[in-house]
């Protein structure tokens, strides 16, 4: 019963592997299965669920820690991991259901900040007790910032880098902020060559628009931007975040206006000798009259 897993830390996870950690962390507990059958599946019969350290109340999960444990009679040793710890760890699971989670965060550890954690276990790491959590890490998608992305762009996972496929031929991206901005525009170039050229120069002109340009783009390569419209309306543009159902965009004086937060709120930005306040979609509807061939 004594089924161990040892993780001893050799450095602090930096910031940005934390948070990476953090967050597949919280997808894993909100997206449990209803059973586990991780090392060895002794406890495949039990529900799976994750408690706090003495398996009562809500796991622990912040900037300095992370901390759980089994539910009740299915908690075993508290699993805790800190962003800056040093020294010897394990977490003796007694292969109860909980352990399918402890896995997950070692291994979701190591690809994400190799070498933090010198983990062995009384389970094969490579073998078969692992491949549940091994499944279950899988199913993670990429870390919330990482989205919304084109369809041409993904995030590989175990390369921990931006793939572009531009007709068969594969262009790499660096993790981060900077890799995944380089991806999606070489995303855009790839997709469309004329609505890169537009928003490129755009951006070069108006600094100040490059993330709207961007996610305008985004918008018109999912054909968000809907010109069969009726009455006053020039064109309806499809909510990214889709709770929002569509915007309507209208003309009045030569202007365009949205009916969007960001067009109504004051904050669409203007451009160097334009009257026309820009938010993403009136952007999305202006490239996506310049783009459409049978429009041109
Ligand atoms: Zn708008």
């Amino acid at each position: 019963m004594g089924y161990t897993h040892y993780y001893p830390q050799q450095r602090d996870f930096a910031p940005h592997e934390w948070a990476e950690l953090t967050a597949i962390t919280r997808w894993l507990l909100a997206n449990l299965p209803p059973h586990s059958t991780s090392a060895g599946g002794c406890f495949s019969e039990y529900p799976l669920a994750i408690r706090g350290w003495d398996g009562e109340g809500e796991p622990e999960i912040n900037g300095r820690v992370i901390s759980f444990n089994g539910d009740g009679d299915l908690a075993h040793e508290t699993f805790c991991l800190a962003r800056r710890g040093y020294g010897f760890q394990f977490c003796k699971t007694a292969r109860k259901p909980y352990d399918l989670i402890v896995c997950a965060v070692l291994l979701a550890a190591m690809e994400i900040a190799p070498g933090t954690l010198d983990v062995s276990s009384d389970g094969e790491i490579r073998g078969e007790g692992w491949q549940p959590a091994r499944d279950f890490l899988r199913t993670v998608p990429p870390p919330q910032k990482d989205k919304p992305m084109l369809t041409n762009v993904t995030y590989n996972r175990s390369e921990r880098r931006y793939e572009v496929d531009c007709d068969g031929r594969l262009l790499t991206f660096s993790p981060g902020v900077d890799g995944r901005q380089a991806a999606f525009r070489a995303g855009v170039e790839a997709q469309n060559p004329a609505l890169y050229e537009l928003a490129a120069k755009m951006v070069i002109d108006n600094p100040a628009i490059a993330s709207r340009v961007w996610r305008a783009c985004q918008i018109v390569l999912e054909g968000g931007v809907n010109l069969n419209v009726s009455g006053t309306a020039v064109a309806t543009v499809a909510s990214q975040s889709s709770a929002y159902g569509d915007y309507v965009l209208q003309a009045s004086d030569g202007l365009i206006a949205c009916d969007c937060e960001d067009f109504a709120g004051g904050t669409a930005v203007y451009t160097e000798g334009s009257e026309q306040p820009y938010c993403k979609h009136i952007l999305a509807f202006q490239f996506a009259l310049c783009t459409t061939p049978e429009l041109a």
